[in-house]
């Protein structure tokens, strides 16, 4: 069972490093997992303070794949 949250759920407005909507994709077997992978590409790709991003609204986008 897998944990994913969209970037452009989150960020609605996100482009990625070449200037498309982020399509990224933040995995992981637990809700922190995702929040901590979320967090490293927010930092890296937009610049983002995640500190700034309330972990409940990553939560709200959080999304199980039982696939
Ligand atoms: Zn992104």
């Amino acid at each position: 069972m897998v944990r994913f949250a969209r970037c452009n759920a989150l960020l609605s407005l996100a482009m990625d490093a070449s200037g498309k909507g982020c399509r990224y994709v933040a995995k992981g077997a637990s809700d922190d997992d995702v929040v901590k992978d979320m967090g490293e590409h927010l930092t890296s790709v937009h610049q983002v303070d995640p500190s700034e991003i309330p972990k409940a609204n990553i939560l709200a986008t959080t999304k199980t794949n039982n696939g």
